[in-house]
């Protein structure tokens, strides 16, 4: 079955991995709804641009992810002004750096409501849409970190690492219907988050560029070379192919062979 018509949401949305991936979606004829928890006239202009380009109905919606209710709205909203909901993209995702002794409370709080129980708001929202459709596709945008750890990432590992789980329990509780859960796991992919930590490192390690991305950056993806955005847009568009009609329940690795050590 041809994807161009369906309609997807992508979480967090307006940058990075989000709107690469809302971009490879709109190149595929899919009519797409962005979100973040701003408001915006660059939130409305990107969606324009998206929508504008590749010929598609576009929308912008705030909610914020960290919010039961909101994640849940978001869903509904997008049902009702874009007529379906095919597609949900649970990509919102946020860090926080520190040792767990010192790892403040909230942002424990906040890094588990964003990166993992949204996914759970959101999924609930959106599978009796896609049941009453009989055709759905649940891809979850987790990490390298679902797979692996790191020291001081307490919370978006566990976040990550759960939200595998959850991807697996909803392949499972769909398997007998047309409908897929998968989770996208990207290694350190160049979004504008990643791009404004190079100079920091550069000056803090007295590196240049190239040192700072090879030896620091990259350190731990043998490819030696960023993911794109691009290519995790792709990998969710394949996701909703006919060749990916039995994945399920499963990890696609996008990481230059970091988990392969
Ligand atoms: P990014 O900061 O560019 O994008 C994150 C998006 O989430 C932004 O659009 C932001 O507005 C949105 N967001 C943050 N908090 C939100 C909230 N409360 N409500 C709604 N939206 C919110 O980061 P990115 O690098 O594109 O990351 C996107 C996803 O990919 C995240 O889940 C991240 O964990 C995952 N990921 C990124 C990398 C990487 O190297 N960049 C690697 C592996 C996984």
């Amino acid at each position: 079955m041809a994807i161009k018509g369906k309609v997807a949401v992508i979480t967090g949305s307006t940058s990075g991995i989000g709107y690469g991936v809302a971009e490879q979606f709109a190149r595929a004829g899919v009519h797409v709804a962005l979100n973040s928890f701003t408001d915006t006239e660059d939130d409305r202009r990107c969606v324009k641009a998206i929508a504008e380009e590749h010929g598609v109905r576009g929308i912008y919606i705030q909610a914020d992810m960290s919010d039961p209710d909101q994640c849940r709205a978001l869903v509904e909203k997008t049902a009702a002004e874009l007529g379906s909901i095919d597609i949900l993209v649970n990509n919102a995702g946020i860090q926080h750096v520190a040792g767990i002794p010192d790892f403040p409370r909230e942002k424990w709080d906040q890094v588990i409501a964003v990166n993992l129980s949204s996914a759970f708001h959101t999924t609930a929202a959106a599978l009796p849409h896609m049941r009453s459709k009989g055709w759905g596709r649940v891809i979850n945008i987790a990490s390298a970190h679902g797979l692996t750890a790191s020291p001081y990432k307490s919370a978006y590992v566990a976040a990550k690492h759960g939200i595998v789980g959850l991807t697996k329990v909803t392949a499972l509780e769909t398997a007998e219907e047309p409908i897929t859960a998968n989770a996208i796991c990207p290694g350190y992919v160049l979004t504008p988050l990643v791009e404004n930590q190079i100079p920091d490192t550069m000056e803090k390690y007295g590196m240049d560029r190239e040192t700072v991305v090879r030896e620091v950056l990259l350190q731990r993806q043998p490819s030696k070379q960023f993911a794109t955005v691009d290519q995790i847009g792709g990998t969710a568009v394949f996701l909703c192919s006919e060749a990916a009609d039995q994945i399920t329940g499963t990890t696609i690795s996008v990481d230059g062979g970091w988990t392969a050590l």
